[in-house]
């Protein structure tokens, strides 16, 4: 009998074992695959890795029974099945978990996962499985990242001219993840960084669970501080807006995002810059995992999940969007 999966208003559940996956909303209880609040809710009992358990502490409160399972241990779920989490790549101790159940087969839940190697975080896993529920934030062809190391040097030379013309450079990064990763790729350029106070708190946490970075200082809003750095914080809205922004007179701001491939992002973001660095997987990446983990059947879930359904259909992979109307797309 193969997996049964709903898609709830509460995240994704699995009724044959009575686990959620990734729930948004409280459930009781649920596997946590990484520390970004849209994965993550107040259950009763959950899944995760050590390093996202400590994560979601310096975030959220609460109590809850928590099961910490390192990469590749596994662990009984329940009577016919069990649990091992293999490394998303996505950020420091994001997960994917393979479920083996006795009747169903084998089921592996990516979570948001990177396949290419990211500075900050486990290198990407791809174990095989009879049936694949995948992210394809972006399943569809245009969005194909040139390699970090280029990214990385269009960055490091923004920041050059932008300190060459008397401005600072200010990258807008998400708070966890994508800021560590983008300190990391700025190591050995000899630029010297501050983090924005909420970056750099989360920072020394990623330090705490063994991560290393290139040197860095907290925001220090005073001229004689400022100058000569790179400031990275979260995205701001408009530059009229934000407090933050307001500290730093003289300025050149750039978001970094995979949605740099639309040339949109730079206007719609109101920033002098944007690069395509991201921490999702991309077209070729989603190709190249599906092959790897050679499913008998695929679900696809956020961004293009209907396009890239689609494709893996046209290609000969049983693929079908999480939550649709399946039958409408035989019609
Ligand atoms: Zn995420």
């Amino acid at each position: 009998m193969p997996w049964e999966i709903r898609h709830h208003k509460q995240g994704i559940h699995l009724p044959q074992i009575d686990w959620w996956l990734d729930a948004w909303r409280p459930v009781q209880r649920s596997f946590v695959s990484h520390a970004h609040f849209d994965h993550v809710a107040e259950h009763k009992e959950f899944i995760c890795t050590a390093a996202t358990a400590r994560l979601v502490r310096a975030r959220m409160r609460g109590r809850r029974v928590e099961h910490h399972l390192a990469f590749g241990q596994a662990e009984q779920l329940t009577a016919d099945s069990t649990i091992t989490l293999h490394p998303a790549g996505h950020m420091l101790g994001s997960a994917q978990c393979l479920i083996a159940h006795a009747q169903h087969g084998s089921l592996l839940y990516t979570g948001d996962f990177k396949l290419r190697p990211s500075r900050a975080a486990e290198p990407c896993a791809a174990p095989r499985a009879d049936t694949l529920v995948m992210e394809t934030t972006f399943g569809r062809p245009q969005y194909v990242f040139p390699p970090d190391e280029k990214v990385f040097a269009d960055i490091i030379a923004f920041c050059r001219d932008a300190l060459a013309g008397g401005a600072t450079p200010v990258l807008y990064a998400y708070t966890l993840g994508k800021s560590q990763e983008v300190l990391s790729g700025l190591a050995g350029a000899q630029l010297p960084v501050m983090l924005h106070q909420e970056v750099h708190r989360l920072t020394r946490v990623y330090e705490t669970l063994g991560a290393a970075f290139p040197p860095y200082t907290i925001f220090d809003a005073a001229p004689d501080a400022l100058a000569g750095h790179v400031v990275i914080c979260p995205p701001q809205r408009g530059s009229d807006d934000s407090a933050f922004l307001q500290k730093i007179p003289a300025r050149r701001t750039a978001m970094i995002t995979g949605w740099a491939i639309d040339r949109a992002t730079v206007y719609r973001s109101r920033c002098d810059a944007a690069f395509p660095l991201s921490d999702h997987a991309d077209y070729n990446d989603l190709l190249r995992f599906v092959e790897l983990v050679q499913p008998k059947l695929v679900y696809t879930t956020h961004g293009f999940a209907d396009d890239f359904a689609r494709t893996l259909r046209a290609r000969g992979v049983e693929a079908w969007p999480l939550g649709r109307d399946t039958q409408m797309d035989l019609l």
